[in-house]
């Protein structure tokens, strides 16, 4: 490959950070290189270097072909979601794929890496797809709740019929080059270097424009079984009824036709709130991992670990680690206990063999590197060990001695704690650096939040490391301060007494868990609580009687529900009573025990409407989710928003509790808090942080940013 000088326009060479595209001459092949780091997003300098560099070399009579590269290991991954925020900015990508379209010269893709989105239409546009074995493609516009808005679905169809077109988009799946080739979306695999071959290969390649070609006849039986089995998978994404549409539209319609149809669609999904909720929680994940303190701290290198305690939460951690691939020590306060966990892992992975989730094979090579012990010299070797024993003080600060003793320096020492002081069990060690929460969620190999919970003296390294593994088991890390229920229970916590709050004033429990199931949450919060099990929280309560402000305000429903043995689905009853196949259905005696606590108050009960629950519920979620910012508990909202999306439960199209607090204006929210205040006392105040928000008119962004 021989380097000349750029030609018109005359752009700067490759990597010059002032130029994100960039055009270099190879004989008459004219390279048109994108370089914007990270990953090549369609920012406006990118789609305008697009559009000038296509439109001047067609019209340069030296040039016979281009080449689109993303340079080593990239393409173009997508849309930049931060300028989606911003009002558009001309020109928009249907410009740069018309430019491409438009182009009497052939063009080819070079594909090295993410062609998704914005960057799959972009390729889509081009003559030929020359793709390495690293390159990714699809159209993954419905995962952010839109489509795509510059001809992907015309141009997709047009390659490979209705019905795969249809599941490609409903699912936006991410084909991989292999996929790609067999499914005709790249043209060839290259095994060298694919930007010298793509040059190579430029001058003979004839144009190809999808946007000519007639869509396939396919089967309509097959395109409405693929339509109805994208509309089951849609879970409310009002995206898949709108790719679906568009792209059987293109049978009946001529390419500009369709073009139309879908830009109008992209349009309007890109406002709704769902669309804005999906690019919400992207964007939040991306910034979870960016902590500040730990610019430069390096994780510790993990390769060997320890659970100590294989009960519930126990086992579901080994298997998170297992399928890390870590060996674990599994430690329990003897050989039998041990046993019953090594029995409960074996368990869980049947079940997934069971569901053809893994295969014998994978099971064994899971066991053979688990090692259970009863005794904590086991421990000396682990780099990482994890507590998951009772939840009970006494019995971690006697764990955590007794690790401080046997665990080999510079271990990081974890405990799975829900609500206990971490620094009271680091205090336990010589060693509080070493200390961190892992919280996982229950069941803790499936669900996806892990809080990472920062101790007065957490070492910066500790918590690079918590951070790394959170990576590498595929969860999704959000950093809390230390205090009762660290982000999410101590929000939880409020959420319950408020629905509590509900009941005793009149709302069914079914009502309650109704309106919060309308809101979009899988399970209303009293069926949770039947299946989590009454007594934890039951327990709880006994426990913190002594210490709690009289003036807050008690329901004793669930106390009495716990006494009368109804502990949730384990005993066939709690809030609801279940029948043998677990349907849950309103229990009378509920209802007296309800209406023997409102009349032991004097209260008459009033009726409600799911708004008003909804209302209710979310502006006390959101309340104590400001005074966690204001204490720094939590470090922004958004991470807030990931802990209930991946950890409770919390509906993803609503985007997390401060998300749609702020979707509906913190001036509400706050009026409404003030009427929660009166209802709660104590505990339930307005949180300054709301107050001065709303005062103003700004964001929890705005504040984060001052
Ligand atoms: P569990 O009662 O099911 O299991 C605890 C296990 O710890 C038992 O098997 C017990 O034998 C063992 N154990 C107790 N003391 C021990 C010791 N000194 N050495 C070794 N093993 C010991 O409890 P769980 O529900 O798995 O909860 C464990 C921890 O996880 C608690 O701190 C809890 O708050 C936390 N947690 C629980 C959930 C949940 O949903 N259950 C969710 C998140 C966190």
């Amino acid at each position: 490959m021989t380097d000349q000088p750029p030609a018109a326009p005359r752009g700067a060479p490759p990597h010059a950070e002032s130029a994100p595209v960039s055009i270099t001459r190879h004989g008459t092949v004219a390279v048109v290189h994108i370089d914007h780091a990270p990953v090549n997003a369609l920012s406006r300098g990118v789609r305008q270097g697009l559009v000038d560099a296509v439109r001047a070399l067609d019209a340069d009579a030296s040039v016979s072909a281009l080449v689109l590269s993303g340079g080593p290991g990239r393409f173009i991954a997508g849309a930049d979601l931060k300028e989606m925020a911003l009002p558009p900015d001309a020109p928009f990508l249907p410009e740069v794929v018309g430019a491409i379209d438009a182009c009497s010269k052939p063009v080819v893709a070079a594909l090295d890496g993410a062609a998704l989105g914005g960057g799959c239409e972009i390729a889509l546009a081009c003559d030929l797809r020359l793709g390495s074995a690293k390159a990714l493609v699809g159209l993954t516009e419905t995962r952010l709740g839109i489509i795509p808005g510059a001809g992907g679905t015309q141009r997709l169809v047009r390659l490979v019929g209705v019905a795969q077109a249809i599941a490609l988009v409903c699912e936006g799946r991410v084909l991989k080059a292999g996929e790609a080739l067999a499914l005709g979306l790249m043209d060839a695999v290259v095994e060298g270097d694919l930007l010298t071959e793509a040059i190579a290969r430029a001058p003979a390649v004839a144009k190809r424009r999808l946007a000519a070609l007639p869509v396939p006849v396919g089967d309509p039986a097959g395109e409405a079984t693929a339509a109805a089995k994208a509309l089951k998978g849609a879970k409310g994404v009002p995206a898949i009824a709108e790719a679906i549409r568009v792209i059987r539209a293109s049978k009946d319609a001529d390419f500009a036709s369709g073009l139309a149809l879908e830009r109008a669609a992209f349009l309007a999904l890109r406002e709704s709130p769902e669309a804005k909720a999906l690019r919400h929680l992207f964007l939040a994940e991306r910034e979870a991992v960016k902590v500040p303190g730990l610019e430069g701290a390096k994780a510790r290198s993990i390769s060997s670990t320890a659970v100590i305690g294989a009960g519930t939460m126990g086992a579901g951690i080994a298997v998170a680690l297992l399928d890390a691939g870590y060996p674990v020590i599994l430690v329990e306060r003897d050989v039998e206990a041990a046993q019953a966990g090594v029995a409960r892992i074996d368990a869980l992975y049947s079940r997934q063999v069971k569901s053809a989730r893994i295969d014998e094979a994978h099971k064994a090579e899971r066991l053979a590197r688990l090692l259970p012990a009863s005794d904590y010299a086991a421990l000396a070797q682990a780099d990482l060990i994890v507590e998951a024993a009772f939840e009970d003080m006494a019995v971690k600060i006697d764990i955590f001695r007794r690790l401080d003793k046997v665990a080999k320096q510079g271990a990081v020492l974890a405990t799975n704690t829900s609500y206990l002081d971490l620094d009271a069990i680091a205090a336990a060690t010589s060693r509080p650096e070493d200390v961190v929460g892992l919280h996982f969620f229950a069941p803790a190999n499936i669900m996806k939040l892990l809080e990472v919970v920062k101790a007065t003296h957490t070492a910066p390294d500790v918590l690079a490391t918590a951070l790394a593994l959170a990576k590498r088991m595929g969860k999704q890390p959000v950093v809390a301060g230390n205090c009762d229920g660290f982000i999410g229970n101590r929000i939880y916590a409020v959420y319950r007494r408020h629905a509590e709050y509900l009941v005793e004033d009149g709302a069914a429990p079914e009502q309650v868990d109704a309106a919060l199931e309308a809101f979009g949450f899988a399970m209303g919060i009293f069926a949770v609580s039947d299946m989590s099990g009454l007594d934890i929280a039951y327990a709880m309560r006994k426990r913190r009687a002594a210490t709690r402000d009289p003036n807050e305000r008690y329901v004793s429903i669930a106390d009495t529900l716990v006494e009368a043995g109804r502990l949730g689905r384990k005993t066939n009853g709690g809030w609801y009573a279940y029948d043998a196949n677990g349907t849950r259905t309103s229990d009378p005696a509920v209802t007296q025990i309800i209406a023997e606590a409102r009349a032991a108050k004097g209260i008459q009960p009033r009726s409600f409407t799911p708004e008003e629950i909804q209302l209710r519920l979310l502006a006390v979620m959101a309340n104590e989710g400001a005074k966690e910012l204001a204490e720094g508990i939590a470090l922004r909202a958004s991470d807030i928003d990931l802990a209930f999306v991946n950890g409770y439960g919390f509906p993803r199209l609503k985007g997390g509790p401060m998300h749609a607090a702020e979707a509906l204006g913190l001036a509400t929210v706050l009026a409404e808090i003030k009427a929660a205040h009166t209802t709660g006392g104590a505990g339930s105040e307005p949180a300054e942080l709301l107050a001065q928000l709303a005062a103003e008119g700004k964001t929890f962004a705005d504040w984060l940013m001052a």
